[in-house]
């Protein structure tokens, strides 16, 4: 009863995500204006530089830099990243921090000691601004939406309504086939078409979707951020299922986000929300179609805790700066590697593999129903694999072939069958445990 409520009032809130605020509509309006132009970023990167270098300790230097154009940017401002802001935090943080009010984030635990982030009460200015200007691409424009994420909900509940946010919150650790039926009774009972989820989470109720054989065609997108959406997760929900996936790239430090269009599956990093580059090893700006660059970013909307040429640890794929499926300029990269050092695997004589190079044959991924690398030695891997119904002795000498070619003997690896993959604490999954570095890693 309380939820049908609740329902009802979230239905009647017409104002998120539209009305937010003034503030809010105003930065509405300026994305919308720029966003067929060809953005100049270069007065915000500009203020970012001048105002830091004003009031941060660590930028005390940089009024020295005689920045007129992008060019001199990249020329002569040093890189940074996240071990040099953890060991200087306090010249990071403005001094008039003591006397306002912000908000703390951290990045991810998945890659060392975290880091501590300060950023403005207003940042969901920019923030939600830029991430549904994302979703809207999808058809998403205030509508109801499911969420099966981090939250962990009685037993005796289906779902919480969130009516503010207009969020139908389902709990994202119960994956049993009589919970997800009772998802897939509510999503279709109240209409629901967008799903906002963990990459994981999406592959896992699809998997349900997939074995009851359930109409899926009023489901017009699965949301999904905060993890990469793995070859196998994308062959089930959009190969089998048709469903699409609007995934969103975006790095708890506020720098950089990116996501699909409609007709372009590449991220298209939004050139208003902070200022991107992809640089090769020798710290020089990639320009050329196929290189794989570290991703650096630069923040536009954060005069507490400003990052300037932030070294993020993930690296991309250089696309292009155009899309002409949408229209847009702006920079477009593919196959994002999250925390480089955690996606390797590590072989015998030293050398390594990344998770991306172990990608299967498209076809393989239709015997399997999940799979994860956990590595706790150099040259030695364990590879865990919930085998699908169809799953035979032939696909098993598949797998082995192609892991035999990939390794070369320079990695003992053994399978393991299972019938569950456990997620982390924090509710993700990785597709890789790298269990080596997790001790000191602290890039
Ligand atoms: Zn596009």
């Amino acid at each position: 009863m309380k939820n049908k409520l609740l329902i009802i009032l979230a239905r009647l809130n017409i104002f998120y995500p539209n009305f937010l605020g003034l503030k809010y509509v105003k930065y509405a309006f300026f994305l919308k204006k720029v966003r067929f132009n060809n953005f100049n970023p270069f007065p915000l990167l500009s203020k970012t530089v001048i105002k830091s270098a004003t009031s941060m300790l660590f930028y005390k230097d940089y009024s020295k830099f005689n920045i007129n154009n992008i060019k001199d940017f990249e020329s002569s401002i040093p890189f940074i990243n996240k071990s040099i802001v953890m060991n200087s935090i306090n010249e990071f943080t403005s001094p008039s921090l003591l006397k306002i009010k912000y908000d703390k984030g951290t990045t991810g635990g998945t890659s060392g000691k975290p880091l501590q982030l300060i950023m403005p009460k207003d940042r969901y200015i920019v923030e939600f601004n830029t991430f549904f200007s994302i979703w809207n691409e999808y058809g998403w424009n205030g509508h109801l939406r499911g969420v099966i994420r981090n939250k962990l909900l009685n037993k005796d509940k289906t779902f919480i309504v969130n009516p503010l946010t207009k969020e139908v919150i389902f709990d994202g650790f119960r994956t049993d086939d009589i919970y997800y039926e009772s998802i897939y009774q509510s999503l279709k009972s109240l209409k629901i078409s967008f799903i906002q989820a963990y990459p994981s989470s999406a592959y896992q109720f699809s998997l349900f979707l997939s074995k009851y054989n359930k109409d899926v065609r009023f489901i017009r997108a699965f949301l999904c951020s905060s993890e990469g959406v793995t070859k196998l997760q994308k062959e089930l929900i959009t190969g089998e299922l048709g469903i699409p996936i609007c995934e969103v790239y975006g790095l708890s430090e506020k720098l950089i986000i990116g996501g699909p269009c409609k007709g372009n599956e590449a991220f298209h990093i939004e050139p208003t929300y902070g200022y991107f580059e992809l640089i090769n090893e020798d710290g020089l700006n990639i320009k050329n179609p196929g290189e794989v660059g570290e991703m650096v970013g630069t923040s536009f909307h954060n005069d507490l805790m400003p990052l300037i040429r932030y070294k993020t640890g993930d690296f991309a794929e250089y696309v292009g700066n155009y899309c002409s499926s949408c229209n847009r300029h702006l920079t477009l990269i593919k196959n994002i590697q999250g925390r480089w050092e955690l996606n390797k695997i590590f072989l015998s004589d030293g050398t390594y593999v990344t998770t991306t190079a172990l990608n299967l044959h498209s076809d393989l991924y239709k015997f399997i129903d999940g799979l994860q690398y956990i590595q706790r030695q150099k040259g030695e891997l364990d590879i865990y694999i919930i085998k699908s119904p169809n799953y035979t002795i032939d696909e098993e000498k598949q797998f082995k072939f192609h892991f035999n070619k990939v390794f070369n003997q320079k990695c003992k690896y053994q399978i393991i069958y299972t019938d569950k993959i456990e997620k982390e604490t924090n509710g993700k999954f990785l597709p890789l445990k790298q269990l080596i570095l997790k001790e000191n890693n602290s890039c």
